[in-house]
């Protein structure tokens, strides 16, 4: 099995980090837990390293404009993908459809744990292997991002990136703890296959990000002060 290592572009990771504490904070408008999932795109290029392993390299991620969203699943729309194939075509001809990532939020912390929110459901499976456009798209070799994440109650401490599995990246912003899943796609006897969450093929790049987090950095909006009079 070839070994495959997933290094994203400093635009790419912000898109996906931002769109999943965007779709998390959305409960501040709403009433607590309306939280949604978000998710969108995948765009770059497959390289094959001196190493042996195949590099995807994601350059660009896209948001969902149309997709369905809500608290425990996200539905993507084929027409909007089918759109931003012809629009990719002619702004980036250089960058390929490689997959598409989504968000898993949760409560808290024992939520994600006891969930083991960072893999991916059934509905994933199901919902990535009868996805014939990007199996197409991508030579039978798609990609799959899972970005899970959940506000921590506890102060955070001073943390690093670090590889949580060789395929998952765990990583802290403000309150909020995210862990990152590359999931790959192969075709063996004629049937589409995804790698695991352990034992997984897939090495995941750190982020080209300063994720050192600082104690004390909440994400969230504080209340206006009104001006003295
Ligand atoms: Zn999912």
């Amino acid at each position: 099995m070839t070994e495959k290592r997933v290094r994203l572009s400093l635009g790419a990771a912000t898109d996906i980090i931002m769109s999943g504490l965007t779709a998390y904070e959305r409960r501040h408008t709403k009433k607590e837990g309306s939280y949604v999932e978000t998710g969108g795109e995948l765009w770059g290029y497959v390289r094959r390293l001196p190493s042996g392993e195949r590099l995807y390299y994601v350059e660009q991620a896209t948001v969902s404009v149309f997709a369905r969203r809500d608290h425990e699943s996200i539905a993507h729309s084929p027409d909007e993908t089918a759109i931003k194939r012809k629009v990719m075509q002619r702004l980036r001809p250089e960058l390929t459809l490689l997959g598409d990532f989504h968000t898993h939020p949760y409560d808290d912390l024992p939520d994600v744990k006891s969930a083991a929110g960072w893999g991916y459901s059934p509905g994933d499976v199901e919902y990535w292997k009868g996805d014939d456009q990007v199996w197409e798209d991508t030579g039978n070799r798609p990609l799959f991002l899972i970005l899970a994440l959940c506000p921590l109650k506890r102060q955070i401490r001073e943390a690093q990136q670090e590889n949580f599995y060789v395929n998952i990246l765990r990583f802290e912003i403000g309150h909020f703890r995210l862990w990152l899943h590359g999931v790959a796609g192969h075709v063996t006897n004629g049937q589409r296959r995804l790698s695991t969450t352990t034992h997984s093929t897939v090495h995941m790049d750190p982020l080209p990000l300063n994720l050192r987090n600082q104690p004390g950095s909440r994400l969230e909006e504080r209340p206006p002060v009104s001006p003295k009079a």
